[in-house]
């Protein structure tokens, strides 16, 4: 077998994950033009690459390491589950400890009667989970037409069949006959790039009593469930208005609407409280979780499921599982990130040291020329880039040109920060520290800086 390694010329390993290897959300033969940047190791919040750049991860890998990179504690139980009992499913009537006390952890930790978890491998399967169960759970209270699901343009749930189509990303729709039967979607809560001349709050109710025209236009009794990240990240870390959740709380309980609450970036602090549902005042059925689950030490999602849907669905056969649904060491590792979290007040970091810090240097941020406004909660955050801020309006030439831009000046500036169209977007470890925001904010900077001079030379303004 060949053998590949770090130490290897970075040349090298780009050309032979050219020739082997298919990237995700990527146009593979641009990538294999540019070679791939490759990352070898991380401690903290720090990347090292294989030019031994240290890159601050500003984005917690994909909104997924929550607690910083390379904790021994995290490997130390990996290794002991491997040795103890490194797989063993959960059908056909088994169970074993590190699920048990996995999902009773997460029972723990979840709000209400939120006391129930199917566990999943990832958030789209831990989404197309959901889909079977709300459509399960109607069906056996004898309403089986009421199986449409409504969700937001704009909105991410994941890349497999059933949550590509929860989700409302256009240009992922276009390929692979997405979506499927019975998926909806209306208008995003997004008030800086769709909110016109309404003042946040009125847009923010008229986003969601579109919820309600949705209902009555398909019937009350053929929609189960209404599905909705507290705050979207993928589509740009919008943070809805205040006025949105309390309606759509509001329809969901009128017209006996489900909600599925997507807490995959949300969940586990991301956001200052255990669940961004909390942050946001909304009283799910069903949340999604994945990521911050396990600080992406190993890939592990699920749904947590309230009473009434657990025990409905539990009075007949779900013919529905994964191979690796609660997986032991995926299990362990979860549980031991949930251990650290509490262990080390994670949540009092977040609220009283990080987002405090993150606030204060995104204020200055924001008098920069280019920077629009800022959107904020917790440590989840993006800066919508415009030429002119009082108007909120575009860049000349093509949408995300400038938001790339400045993505390309982050990373020659050892700085991770991702771009969604013309928005900066920052979900950093909860972890960090204010000196590591302090240098955050001084690369974001002189990052900003070289993307302005170079939008004025290219007569993008
Ligand atoms: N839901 C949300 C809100 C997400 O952000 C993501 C991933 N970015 C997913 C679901 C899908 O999770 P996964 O990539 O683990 O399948």
């Amino acid at each position: 077998m060949a053998h590949i390694t770090n130490h290897m010329p970075t040349a090298e390993l780009q050309a032979l994950d050219a020739a082997h290897h298919m990237h995700p959300f990527t146009t593979n033969d641009e990538l294999a033009e540019k070679g791939a940047r490759i990352i070898t190791r991380a401690k903290g919040v720090y990347l090292t690459d294989s030019e031994g750049n240290e890159i601050l991860d500003g984005m917690a890998g994909l909104w997924c390491v929550n607690i910083g990179y390379g904790r021994q504690e995290m490997a130390d139980v990996a290794a002991r589950q491997m040795l103890e009992l490194n797989y063993y499913n959960t059908f056909f009537m088994t169970s074993h400890v590190p699920a048990i006390a996995l999902a009773k952890e997460i029972a723990s930790l979840a709000p209400g009667d939120l006391n129930h978890v199917f566990f999943a491998g990832s958030g789209s399967e831990a989404n197309d989970t959901n889909i079977r169960m709300v459509r399960t759970y109607w069906a056996m209270k004898g309403k089986p037409e009421k199986s449409h699901i409504i969700s937001r343009k704009n909105a991410y749930h994941g890349s497999s069949m059933g949550s590509g189509s929860l989700g409302g990303m256009s240009y992922m729709h276009e390929q692979g006959g997405m979506p499927i039967p019975g998926i909806h979607h209306i208008n995003q809560p997004d008030w800086w790039v769709e909110g016109g001349d309404l003042t946040p709050e009125a847009f923010g109710l008229a986003r969601a009593q579109e919820l309600e025209a949705k209902i009555l236009e398909l019937g009350a009794d053929n929609v189960a469930a209404f599905i909705g990240e507290p705050i979207q990240g993928a589509g740009g870390v919008i943070v809805p208005p205040s006025t949105y959740w309390p309606e759509i709380q509001r329809i969901c309980d009128k017209y006996n609407v489900l909600i599925i609450a997507d807490e995959v970036i949300c969940g586990f602090g991301r956001t200052g409280s255990w669940f961004g549902s909390e942050t946001m005042g909304i009283k799910p059925h069903i949340m999604t979780i994945a990521k911050g689950l396990s600080s992406g030490y190993q890939p592990i999602g699920g749904s947590i499921v309230c009473e009434e849907i657990a025990q409905t669905i539990g009075s007949g056969e779900f013919n529905h599982g994964y191979t690796y649904s609660g997986h032991p060491v995926c299990s362990a590792v979860a549980l031991e990130n949930l251990r650290i979290m509490q262990d080390e007040n994670i949540l009092d970091h977040v609220n009283n040291v990080a987002a405090p810090a993150l606030k204060e240097g995104l204020a200055k941020l924001a008098e920069h020329p280019l920077v629009g406004t800022v959107n904020v909660a917790g440590l989840m955050a993006s800066l919508p880039l415009s030429p002119r801020k009082e108007t909120r309006s575009k860049f000349a030439g093509d949408a995300g040109t400038v938001g790339y831009m400045c993505r390309e000046r982050c990373f020659a500036n050892n700085l991770v920060m991702r771009h969604v169209g013309d928005r900066m977007i920052i979900s950093p470890p909860l972890v960090i520290t204010p000196e590591e925001i302090k240098v955050f904010m001084t690369r974001a900077t002189k990052a900003l800086d070289e993307t302005y001079t170079a939008v004025k030379e290219g007569g993008l303004l």
